[in-house]
């Protein structure tokens, strides 16, 4: 079971680039057509599959009870500049000691700390496919607190696929061929890491 979460939603269109495309619908086409291209390999659930707002925390919930293998979650954020054009993978970052807990949610991320290490190797093999598209300035990695990832109980990472607020990255993201391109890596990057 893959568990694809396309960013954003309802109300929480997230970025907007300049001619006026919204992440929350970029996600959720990606989402899509990754589904389409590997549904025929896989079990895939979306934890959203039209335009509707969803907490944080309810993604993760919807992703443990999908009982997914591996979860990403799914966004085209902004860049500093409108010419930077980056792939930027997130995972959950380790903490010696107590691990981050939402307030009043003590000791919850006891349900991702195993996983960590998995969702590092999920990240390393999304990073070699993703690093074949053609117009991005490489692919990011890091460790960050990553509230989605927060609870979830399998690998876990979150993908910033290029910049909306570049608008010839817009362009592209507008473009269903490129975004055929896009999710084709991004389901190499999964068949990869369920294959090993
Ligand atoms: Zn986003």
């Amino acid at each position: 079971m893959v568990v694809l979460d396309p960013g954003h939603g309802g109300a929480d269109a997230g970025v907007t680039g300049s001619y006026g495309a919204a992440e929350k619908d970029v996600t959720l086409a990606l989402a899509l057509e990754v589904k389409r291209q590997l549904g025929v390999l896989y079990d895939i659930r979306l934890t959203r599959e039209s335009d509707r707002g969803l907490s944080v925390v309810r993604r993760t919930e919807l992703a443990n009870s999908f009982h997914g293998d591996l979860m990403l979650s799914l966004h085209s954020g902004g860049g500093l500049s409108r010419d930077a054009n980056r792939i930027a993978l997130f995972v959950q970052r380790e903490k010696r000691g107590r691990v981050l807990a939402p307030k009043g949610e003590d000791g919850w991320d006891t349900g991702h700390r195993p996983y960590i290490a998995e969702s590092q190797a999920l990240a390393a093999v999304m990073k070699r496919s993703l690093s074949t598209l053609d117009g991005y300035e490489g692919v990011g990695y890091s460790g960050v607190p990553l509230k989605v990832a927060t609870g979830a109980r399998m690998p876990m990472v979150l993908v910033e696929v290029g910049n909306l607020t570049n608008p010839r990255e817009e362009g592209r993201l507008e473009n269903p061929e490129h975004l055929r391109r896009v999710s084709a890596a991004v389901a190499a990057g999964i068949e990869a890491f369920l294959s090993r």
